[in-house]
């Protein structure tokens, strides 16, 4: 059989190459790593009323990368309790990728409660069985370059 690039098998050998590459990785943390988890939790700065993004740079990148509904609910930021800078692939699991800007968006407070610390994968099946409605949004936003690179840096060991 001709492997299918869009096939679901495929797709969750993808995921779980992301998964065992990032369990490596998790192990080989370097101290730039350990400079960028902390320098997120600055650069996100929540001003305590549930708005993010409140640095100069972060509230610039926040305005540029949302409008004025969650990318996943659909639903008004301001009704669901405001914009908040979600890691596609959870920061306590990928904590290298803090900083890494194709793994944030910005989505509502509500949905990143929800999402909490949910692997990728998990939260797309998540989505499919509690809101199929919006499981279009949450393929949409799949972070398939950065899963494609952490299964190729297994592939090649060059995450030694
Ligand atoms: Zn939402």
């Amino acid at each position: 059989m001709e492997p299918n690039p869009n096939d679901e098998k495929t797709l969750k050998e993808l995921f779980q190459q992301a998964d065992k590459l990032g369990n490596r990785r998790y192990h080989r943390l370097t101290q730039q790593d350990f400079d960028d988890y902390r320098k997120f939790d600055y650069w996100r700065y929540f001003n305590g009323r549930g708005e993010c993004g409140t640095t100069l740079e972060s509230k610039a990148w926040v305005n540029d990368h949302s409008d004025r509904h969650c990318p996943l609910c659909e639903q008004l930021f301001s009704q669901h309790g405001g914009k908040s800078i979600d890691h596609k692939l959870p920061r306590s699991q990928y904590p290298w990728l803090s900083m890494e800007f194709e793994n944030l968006w910005v989505i509502c407070r509500d949905c990143n409660i929800e999402k909490a610390e949910m692997h990728w994968y998990r939260y797309e099946q998540h989505v499919l069985l509690t809101y199929p409605d919006r499981y279009e949004n949450a393929r949409h936003a799949r972070p398939i370059a950065l899963l494609r690179s952490l299964a190729n840096a297994l592939i090649n060991k060059s995450e030694t």
